[in-house]
């Protein structure tokens, strides 16, 4: 490190410069049948050499830093600094994705060794992320991202590398960039609930609905709960998420009880939330704004989540039992339930996972494991709702099983507020609204 000198002309420092001479190394690639590989490397470091022996010097450390990754790289590569303690590195000609690990393996093994700043020996943390060109990205921009999200990874799983693949970006937004706009979701109203119905078996009605997240981000457009869900579990958001949720749906609830009183809705509780005690007070307050009677909501918890802490799960679920909450064991048969927890859970419903119900009446072993789960519910005294019903045939299967309620694209897939608010009154599954009941016996009463 101390022979490498103060050239700062390999140094930019910035991302847009950054991605100017990726843009023109890119053009000038697009002749050859060659790769490009990037790697963001990040100086994981940077907060301790700071801390020691302060700002300045830790600014030309990273100067010194920059050049001395560039001497160990070919003259046709590049090194520029593209944040405060992150480098961009461009290496201008790769066969495949093994000839850049050798690429990174050396950067790696010269800082296995101290480096000399001021007159210590010290050594210097990386991590990095990398992805080829064109395999990964098309533009310049999103090879970025890759290199970006890929370097997320390493350092979410505690690794010195990273290569990109595809889960680890949606639209190309790597998670870091769809946690950062999930900051803005609630503020920008981007944010709607969809219920889907959910339809009583024995009396051919629809009972109640569950209400499912969407948000269409301004930049990255619509993410599904699939995605964002995970994310916001992972980055903390999914408590402010959830108490959106919570009031979204509990308006509406009051709302739909002014003329359907029995029926319920049901809102999603994610695993993060099920270990935060904080959640019992923040639903109170919800139930007492809104005035909902706990009885008409059910909440829905995975049995993963139940089962990833079942001390802790145990005794929030039962705190939520007691305020009169119904409880229902999302995705049941894919979280491996220990039986000795299912009969001492305050549960009143077993929910059948969709992958078992969409082909259930096609495969036999779906079928065995849908009959299996609704016969042990029951001698646990629960109720089974069936997710993921797209066909008559299942409808019937889960009809004659004894299964009580039955959800799926067959009844109808999840719908805006005022549609749901017409398929309860319309539908071949409505329901007779009370308040007309009411009004219509006030007229006969008046009559007679
Ligand atoms: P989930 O709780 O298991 O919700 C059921 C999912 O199955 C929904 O997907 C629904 O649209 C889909 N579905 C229902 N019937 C059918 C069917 O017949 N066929 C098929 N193929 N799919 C069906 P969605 O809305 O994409 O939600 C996915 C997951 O995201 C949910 O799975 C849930 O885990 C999570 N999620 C959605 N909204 C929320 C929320 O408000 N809070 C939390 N914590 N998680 C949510
Ligand atoms: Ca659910
Ligand atoms: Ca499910």
């Amino acid at each position: 490190m101390e022979n490498t000198s103060d050239n700062d002309d390999v140094i930019i420092r910035s991302r847009a410069q950054a991605l100017e001479v990726l843009h023109n190394d890119i053009r000038s690639n697009k002749s050859t049948d060659n790769s490009i590989g990037l790697l963001v490397l990040k100086v994981m470091s940077l907060r301790d050499i700071n801390t020691i022996f302060g700002y300045k010097t830790g600014d030309k450390f990273l100067i010194k830093f920059g050049t001395f990754i560039q001497s160990l790289l070919l003259a046709e590569d590049k090194v520029i600094r593209v944040g405060d303690n992150e480098f961009a590195i461009i290496i201008k000609t790769v066969f495949n994705s093994n000839h850049l690990l050798l690429a990174i393996n050396k950067i790696l093994k010269n800082l296995a060794r101290p480096l000399q700043i001021e007159n210590e020996q010290v050594y210097v943390k990386v991590s990095i992320g990398a992805a080829i060109y064109p395999e990964h990205a098309g533009h310049a921009e999103q090879f970025l991202m890759c290199s970006d999200a890929a370097l997320g990874k390493a350092i979410e799983e505690g690794n010195k590398h990273a290569f990109y693949s595809k889960q680890d970006t949606f639209n190309g937004y790597s998670n870091l960039a769809i946690s950062k706009e999930l900051d803005g979701a609630i503020d920008n109203c981007e944010l709607t609930l969809l219920y889907q119905p959910k339809v009583d078996l024995l009396r051919q009605r629809v009972c109640s609905a569950e209400c499912l997240m969407r948000w269409t981000n301004h930049k990255i457009g619509f993410v599904p709960p699939d995605i964002f869900i995970p994310i916001a579990e992972k980055s903390g958001r999914i408590m402010d998420l959830t108490i959106w949720s919570l009031n979204v749906a509990f308006k509406q609830a009051q709302y739909l009880h002014k003329q359907w009183p029995d029926f319920q809705i049901a809102v999603n509780l994610s695993a993060a939330i099920l270990h935060d005690p904080e959640i019992i007070q923040l639903i109170k307050r919800a139930m007492i704004i809104w005035s909902i009677n706990p009885n008409k909501i059910i909440l829905e918890v995975t049995e993963s989540a139940m089962m990833s802490d079942p001390e802790r799960s145990f005794e929030i679920l039962q705190d939520l039992s007691n305020i009169g909450f119904n409880l229902s064991i999302d995705d049941f048969g894919t979280g491996h339930s220990s039986l000795a927890y299912l009969k001492r859970l305050p549960v009143d419903e077993l929910k059948i996972d969709k992958s078992f119900v969409l082909e259930m009446a096609t495969d036999i072993d779906d079928k065995t494991i849908v009959l299996a789960i609704i016969e042990l519910a029951h001698s646990f005294k629960l109720k089974v709702t069936a997710e993921g019903i797209e066909n008559t045939e299942t409808m019937g299967m889960l009809t004659a099983m004894g299964c009580e309620t039955a959800q799926g694209f067959h009844i109808a897939k999840p719908m805006t507020d005022k549609e749901l608010e017409k398929f309860i009154q319309e539908s071949e599954w409505s329901l007779p609204s009370d308040t007309r009941d009411h009004i219509k016996q006030e007229i006969l009463d008046v009559g007679s």
